[in-house]
């Protein structure tokens, strides 16, 4: 089954986070070995979101095929969120790795534990800017093509030099 992440952090090394999480989804032998990534988006340099005052964050953009139930797959990702230190204290508030499922195969869920879709992917830039750059062809959850529209925040592509 084919999915998106949208993987995010503002605390530390923001880069060597990302890259860390990305290495432990693919194979890290001790997790789960039943999933596999096919693309990754650039880095994104973004806004914060939600009010509460912090650092930029850097975001990225993640497809991955597994064969993973949808909670196993958060589950997953909970696990990689608390390998690298997330500490949840504030909602919405700085965190070392933040990995969110956007889609999943086609599931739609509303339970307290997952959401499918994910219910802002539409509305933030900082997940849309990424996912525009790996599946450009994509249709988004509400039926309109990712490259119409635009979601709210700034956003900027970085380039390591
Ligand atoms: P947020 O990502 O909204 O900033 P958290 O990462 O702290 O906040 O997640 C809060 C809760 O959101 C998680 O405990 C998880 O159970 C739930 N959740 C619901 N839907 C999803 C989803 N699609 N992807 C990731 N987490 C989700
Ligand atoms: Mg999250």
């Amino acid at each position: 089954m084919i999915g998106f992440l949208s993987l995010g952090s503002n605390l530390g090394d923001r880069k060597g986070n990302l890259e860390r999480a990305l290495n432990l989804l693919e194979d890290s032998p001790t997790l789960h070995p039943s999933l596999k990534i096919i693309k990754v988006s650039g880095f994104y340099e973004t806004e914060p979101w939600g009010g509460v005052e912090q650092e930029p964050f850097y975001n990225l953009a993640v497809k991955i095929e597994s064969t993973l139930e949808p909670l196993s797959l958060l589950r997953y990702c909970q696990r990689i969120e608390h390998l690298l230190g997330r500490e949840r204290k504030l909602h919405w508030g700085p965190r070392v790795i933040d990995i969110d499922i956007l889609t999943y195969h086609n599931y739609r869920i509303n339970s307290q534990e997952l959401t499918l879709p994910h219910p802002y992917m539409e509305r933030r830039e900082f997940v849309l800017a990424p996912l525009r750059e790996i599946e450009p062809e994509l249709v988004l959850p509400s039926g309109r093509p990712i490259q119409e529209v635009k979601g709210e925040g700034k956003v900027k592509k970085i380039s390591f030099a």
